[in-house]
């Protein structure tokens, strides 16, 4: 027991190093975000995870972010339960005309000021669904969306670096 316990003090953290903020999600806030409203919620913001009709391979994704080596808690960003809770609504899939009238009913239950974030092809432009008879197509067909994060997924890091673009903002 005490060779294991010295061994965790002898190791380093496993915490992934933060990734700088990306550039193209900076200038897609900058032209975006309120200055006002920013200095309203400070550098902790609070996210809801909607999915509009994803194939949960975002959500992966998303969920990863919690884990021990991304640890997305020490950016001053938490998932919360309710929108009503909520500063950021994190929006994965196509939008499908099923989840419609959830998303709407979910941007309408947060309060301001408040941003959006479509994460993944499918919420940036419908993706691999555009075409479908099921769905609307990207996120702003019924949303406003602040900030895009293309990939299909997005890897984490990549995720990391567009949620630190926006509190960095
Ligand atoms: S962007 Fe790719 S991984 Fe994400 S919901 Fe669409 S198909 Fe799935």
């Amino acid at each position: 027991m005490l060779k294991f316990l010295l061994q965790g003090l002898a190791l380093s953290s496993l915490t992934e190093r933060a990734p700088p903020p990306a550039d193209d999600a900076m200038a897609e806030l900058a032209s975006r975000l309120e200055s006002a409203s920013r200095r309203k919620l400070g550098r902790s913001l609070s996210i809801r995870e909607v999915d509009a009709g994803s194939c949960n391979a975002c959500e992966l994704e998303i969920h990863a972010l919690n884990n021990a080596f991304y640890d997305l808690e020490r950016f001053g960003l938490r998932f919360v339960a309710s929108p009503r809770h909520a500063d950021v609504l994190l929006v994965t899939g196509p939008m499908t005309k099923n989840m419609r009238e959830a998303v709407e009913r979910t941007y309408a239950a947060t309060p301001d000021p408040k941003w959006v974030v479509a994460v993944g092809d499918c919420a940036c432009s419908g993706g691999l669904y555009a075409e479908s008879y099921a769905c609307e197509g990207g996120v702003d067909k019924v949303i406003p969306v602040d900030l895009h994060i293309r990939g299909c997924p997005p890897e984490p890091v990549a995720l990391l670096e567009g949620l630190i673009a926006l509190v960095e903002a």
